[in-house]
C-alpha cells in the first residue's frame, strides 16, 4: 500500500504492535497469533506480553515483520501500575522489571526501542501522570481490549497533552488477549522498507497514523496548508488546541445506512495561526475512526 506523505509517495505497512500470547495471559500461542494476523493481511507484528520477550527470531513470520517488544508494569502514581509500551526490544532486554515508570521508559530508549504510555484512560492515570513520564513517543488513543469498561478510546487525553506541549503520537492496537479483540484497532506505518530498524525509526518519528479502518492515502502538510485524501468518511475534522479546529463534513443524521454524505478528501489553509497543533479525525459511515497523528504549527 501507498501514501503520498508530506510531497513523498511512500510505502505504508498495516501493523499491529500491542499483542498478547500463551507467553502471557493472552489466549492464543505465539503461531497462532501470527497465523490470524497473516490471514487478515497484515504487514507487521509485534509480540507484547506482560513482564517478557519472545524469541520473535525463531518464529515463522510468514512475510510479516515480526517486531520484539514488551509491555512493562512498574509502580506509578496513587498506586497505579504503569502500562508502558516497548517497541523495538532486544529479545534478551534485561530491564523486564523496572522500580518506576522512568525507569521503564529509559530501559525502552537505552535498548534502541520506542516507548508509548498504553491505554492511560483505562489506567486510570491524569494526563499530567503520563507528562511526567520523559521520553515516551506518545500513547495508545485506541485499544481494543479496553472496551469492556468503555475506556477505549484516549483523544481528550491526547488533545490535553498536545496542548500542554507533548509532541506525542498516538497508535490504535487490539492489545489481542482473546478472539473477540482482534482486528479493531491498527496501526500504519509509513517506512521506505518494513525492516525491523526502518519501522521502528517511523514510530520513533511519528510517521504513522493510527485507525479502526478508514485509510489516508495522502497527509500533508505545507505552507500552512493541510490536506489529505482518505477512503469515504462521513466525518472529517482537524482537531486544535482548545475549541480550535476545522471541519469539512460531520454527521447530519444518526445511525449507518443514515444517508450522511460522504467525503474523501480535506484541505484548510491555516494563514497565519501558529504555535499549536493540527491533527486529522476520520469517521466512517460504520462509526469506526481514523486519526493521523500531529502537524506541529511553527
Ligand atoms: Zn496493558
Ligand atoms: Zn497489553
Amino acid at each position: 500500500m501507498k501514501i503520498n506523505y508530506n510531497g513523498v509517495e511512500q510505502s505504508v505497512f498495516k501493523s499491529a504492535l500491542h499483542t498478547h500470547t500463551t507467553n502471557s495471559d493472552g489466549k492464543f500461542s505465539p503461531e497462532e497469533v501470527i497465523g490470524l494476523y497473516q490471514k487478515k493481511g497484515y504487514d507487521v507484528l509485534a509480540f507484547t506480553d506482560h513482564r517478557k520477550t519472545n524469541p520473535v527470531s525463531s518464529y515463522d513470520g510468514k512475510n510479516m515483520t515480526l517486531l520484539s517488544g514488551i509491555e512493562l508494569h512498574p509502580a506509578g502514581p496513587r498506586d497505579i501500575r504503569w502500562h508502558i509500551l516497548g517497541l523495538g526490544v532486544p529479545e534478551n532486554f534485561s530491564g523486564c522489571e523496572p522500580a518506576s515508570g522512568q525507569e521503564a521508559v529509559d530501559a525502552v530508549l537505552d535498548s534502541g526501542g520506542v516507548a508509548f504510555a498504553a491505554h492511560p484512560y483505562w489506567c486510570g492515570f491524569t494526563a499530567a501522570e503520563v507528562a511526567s513520564l520523559k521520553g515516551i513517543s506518545g500513547i495508545e488513543v485506541y485499544n481494543s481490549s479496553c472496551r469492556y469498561i468503555g475506556k477505549e478510546y484516549n483523544m481528550s487525553y491526547w488533545d490535553e497533552l498536545l496542548d500542554a506541549g507533548c509532541r506525542y503520537s498516538a497508535l490504535a492496537v487490539d492489545d489481542v488477549h482473546r478472539p473477540h479483540d482482534l482486528f479493531r484497532g491498527f496501526t500504519m506505518i509509513i517506512a521506505p522498507d518494513k525492516s525491523p530498524q526502518s519501522l521502528i525509526n517511523a514510530l520513533r518519528n511519528g510517521d504513522f497514523y493510527a485507525s479502526q479502518g478508514p485509510l489516508f492515502t495522502s497527509l500533508n502538510f505545507k505552507g500552512g496548508v493541510i490536506s489529505a485524501d482518505f477512503t469515504a468518511s462521513v466525518a472529517a475534522v482537524c482537531c486544535m488546541r482548545r475549541s480550535s479546529g476545522r471541519c469539512v463534513a460531520v454527521e447530519d443524521n444518526d445511525g449507518p445506512g443514515s444517508g450522511n454524505k460522504e467525503v474523501t478528501h480535506l484541505e484548510f489553509d491555516l494563514g497565519d495561526i501558529h504555535d499549536q497543533y493540527i491533527r486529522i479525525q476520520l469517521r466512517d459511515a460504520d462509526g469506526r475512526m481514523a486519526w493521523s497523528n500531529p502537524f506541529y504549527l511553527k
